[in-house]
């Protein structure tokens, strides 16, 4: 088979997800799933649909377009602030969008009176991880600003954390988020509907002892993904950590010397490389690199050490191992190297609509598993559609 390869497995997409929303809905919390790091793939998205997220999240309104034109109807929300100059596109494909300033909102409010349309407002506010948010202090007057625009509809506030600063979510700022929703609905005379209080890395607080107060949404990609919280990349009990794999072929494997010889400046990424002296050790270079994938965020099977990458090679110290040229190796992507994979036109996407998995399928755990290409765009249709009627 082709390599580089993802292979990714839907039925173990669909249990994570079924999963967190069912713990989620325990908590009266709704979950918006997100498609960013699989590139708005929309078999991935109708899964997450049939798992019962509540909506469609994407950063990028390119994927957001992409799963229209594939048919994916469902309510989608651009999560990252809308560039000025892709306002008719966000009204046009996003019923909602996250933002942080008003000069936006009122473009946002043009081009959504222009096409005769109706666009949602999620205000986000700053609560201390320093990337995109409205300070506290501001708030209200940015909501006044809001309401104040024509086909405009204010749906809520949000916040994220865990991601530049990697400030964790916890009872203190989820609760001033939820203080403010009270505030504002005080302010205006309103009920906000969203309160969307974060990421994956939301989810210790929101199964914490403590109460969810307004906090009604979160947003999830990683932990559905790959079956972590992102704060100490953890496994999340009872999902599974490898409905996605990267698998990547063996183009040379000889005995080498551990340390290079000559004399040493930078590598081809600028590094120093590490010299220990190992003696002769057996050395297989994999024909995927920095171009398709995050070196660093790839995990191997025991025993296999990744020692070195550049653009386009990878090399393994294979340790007792053995593997011959042609051989396939398969590894575990962190976020990362995920989504440099999904984004890479020379990594090649499988999706496993039905694996046997015994605790799922129960009776149908001795089907064929099916294996299918999702390069062009009716393959993708067509076996979205199988996937839906497998489930
Ligand atoms: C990427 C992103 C998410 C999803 O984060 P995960 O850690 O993958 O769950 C949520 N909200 C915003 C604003 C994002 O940019």
């Amino acid at each position: 088979m082709t390599v580089p390869r993802l292979e990714i497995d839907l039925e173990k997409i669909h249990h994570n997800a079924s999963t967190l929303v069912k713990r989620l809905r325990l908590r009266g919390i709704s979950v918006t799933g997100v498609t960013k790091a699989t590139l708005g793939s929309p078999e991935i998205a109708g899964v997450l649909l049939q798992a019962g997220v509540r909506s469609i999240g994407d950063s990028r309104i390119e994927n957001l377009e992409t799963l229209h034109g594939a048919g994916i109807l469902a309510p989608m929300t651009l999560i990252r602030s809308p560039m000025m100059s892709q306002v008719e596109r966000v009204v046009a494909h996003a019923d909602v969008s996250f933002n942080t300033e008003l000069e936006v909102i009122g473009k946002l409010s043009d081009a959504a009176y222009e096409s005769d349309r109706t666009h949602g407002i999620v205000l986000m506010v700053e609560l201390g991880d320093l990337r995109e948010g409205i300070m506290p202090e501001d708030l209200l007057n940015t909501v006044r600003g809001t309401l104040r625009c024509r086909n405009i509809v204010l749906k809520g506030i949000g916040t994220n954390l865990a991601c530049r600063s990697g400030v964790s979510p916890d009872a203190g700022n989820m609760a001033e988020l939820s203080a403010l929703a009270d505030s504002i609905d005080a302010a205006f005379g309103l009920t906000l509907d969203i309160v969307s209080g974060g990421n994956s890395g939301n989810l210790q607080w929101a199964f914490g002892a403590g109460g969810t107060g307004r906090i009604n949404d979160l947003r999830l990609g990683e932990s559905i993904l790959l079956g972590v919280e992102p704060l100490h990349r953890q496994p999340i009990h009872g999902l599974y950590t490898d409905a996605i794999t990267l698998v990547a072929g063996v183009i040379e494997s000889k005995v080498k010397p551990s340390q290079p010889w000559g004399n040493i400046g930078q590598t081809a990424f600028g590094a120093k490389p590490a010299v220990k002296d190992r003696g002769l050790v057996s050395q297989a270079i994999l024909a995927i690199g920095h171009q398709d994938t995050d070196p660093e965020g790839l995990t191997a099977s025991c025993g296999i050490e990744i020692v070195g990458a550049s653009s386009d090679h990878l090399i393994l110290n294979l340790g007792n191992n053995n593997s011959t040229v042609g051989a396939e190796i398969t590894f575990q992507p962190n976020y990362s190297a995920l989504l440099r994979a999904m984004t890479s036109p020379f990594v090649t996407k499988i999706v496993r609509a039905r694996s046997t998995m015994p605790e799922l399928t129960g009776a149908n755990s001795s089907r064929p598993v099916q294996i299918m290409p999702i390069r062009h765009r009716d393959v993708l249709r067509e076996s979205r559609r199988q996937t839906i009627r497998d489930f």
